[in-house]
């Protein structure tokens, strides 16, 4: 395609008439033939600004310009062009660039993403929330096409509908006849004589929607929900585009989730770990009894079937994992001291570690080697 006329001369679209004779003579200098011989990238350059200076310099082809863009029939075409220029023809253009591409079919609409944040449990229970999205939607006064109610739009005069007309262009092959964008109806092949009031004539008009979305169980931070057509509107009868709902799910500050399975961790006293116990554990569920049984090492982890995340498709639940952690009591009372050390004075260093000791195997060892 053709790049901005201002944009190959590096001026403002305001810029004077002045500067932009200044602006073409410094590039013309660098990029002019005779500067730069055998250099056809340079040529091109040279052509390209030579281009764009024939345009803006003008103040009648600018103003076209500006309205128009590259598709000024009055441009490139049979009109105006490169003549001056004697043999540097715009070919790449014509077969790249300038055949008019039909702009005008039915185009679907685009996608939206809209980020949804939940709780834990939310989202391992699934839950319905209500969304509101600003976007585009088929205008309900015109049905979409853009014409006023009992209007319809029209088959362009110019092009009979194909969006394109026929153009010849002057090349050094000679003349050539190419298609390009018909300007009465911009190449959408129908023309509107009595906009929509409501759309004004666009077919379509920015709603705020509000939608109900169904978060499904099992869901995971990251996941992506679509919702088909629930994009915003198409153009010219296109299909709309979908609607992505994009979950961010806000950290428990107890549980952790991995997979369909969740993690805690429980403080228990060694008393507890000592004797065994029946503790409360939260779950997902509310509290669950569990127990632990005497003799209890920390970091031992239970696991507590069917108290996990709900699978998403599919039967059943994860579980939990529940690891203990022994904890040492502290600030204790001196009746409390006496206790312990009275149990210290009771309890040999073999059965406080539930083993051997170090020395009582050696001397086993010992003896099996005696015989
Ligand atoms: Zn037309
Ligand atoms: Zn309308």
């Amino acid at each position: 395609m053709k790049r901005d006329y201002y944009e190959v001369l590096g001026v403002e679209r305001n810029t004077s008439e002045q500067e932009i004779k200044k602006a073409y003579r410094k590039l013309a200098r660098q990029y002019h033939p005779d500067v730069n011989p055998g250099d056809k990238e340079a040529e091109e350059k040279f052509k390209e600004i030579t281009d764009a200076y024939e345009v803006l310099s003008d103040s009648e082809k600018r103003a076209r310009y500006d309205q128009f863009g590259h598709s000024d029939p009055g441009m490139g075409g049979m009109g105006g062009g490169f003549g001056d220029m004697g043999g540097f023809g715009d070919i790449f253009d014509m077969f790249f660039g300038g055949g008019g591409q039909r702009r005008g079919g039915p185009q679907r609409g685009s996608d939206l993403r809209y980020s949804m944040t939940l709780t834990f449990e939310e989202a391992a229970f699934g839950t319905e929330k209500e969304i509101q999205i600003p976007r585009d939607e088929t205008c309900t006064e015109c049905q979409g096409s853009g014409a006023a109610p009992g209007t319809h739009p029209t088959t362009c005069s110019q092009c009979h509908g194909s969006g394109q007309v026929k153009a010849t262009q002057r090349t050094p092959f000679g003349h050539i006849q190419t298609a390009r964008t018909c300007p009465t109806c911009q190449g959408e092949g129908r023309t509107i004589s009595s906009p929509c009031s409501t759309c004004h004539g666009q077919g379509k008009v920015r709603k705020v929607k509000t939608l109900k979305i169904n978060v499904p169980e099992g869901s995971e931070d990251g996941l992506n929900l679509r919702l088909s057509g629930d994009g915003e509107a198409g153009s010219k009868g296109g299909p709309p585009g979908d609607l992505y709902i994009v979950l961010n799910v806000k950290p428990h500050k107890f549980f952790e989730r991995d997979g369909n399975d969740v993690y805690c961790e429980i403080p228990i006293t060694f008393i507890q770990a000592a004797l065994g116990a029946e503790i409360d554990i939260p779950t997902l569920d509310g509290l669950v009894k569990m127990k632990i049984p005497e003799g209890t090492q920390t970091s031992t982890v239970f696991r507590l079937k069917g108290h996990g995340i709900p699978r998403r498709r599919g039967t059943g639940r994860g579980d939990q994992h529940v690891r203990v952690v022994l904890t040492t009591p502290t600030k204790l009372n001196e009746k409390q001291k006496k206790l312990l050390r009275e149990f210290g004075e009771v309890t040999s260093e073999q059965q406080q570690m539930g083993k051997k000791s170090l020395f009582e195997k050696f001397k086993e060892n010992l003896r099996d080697a005696m015989g």
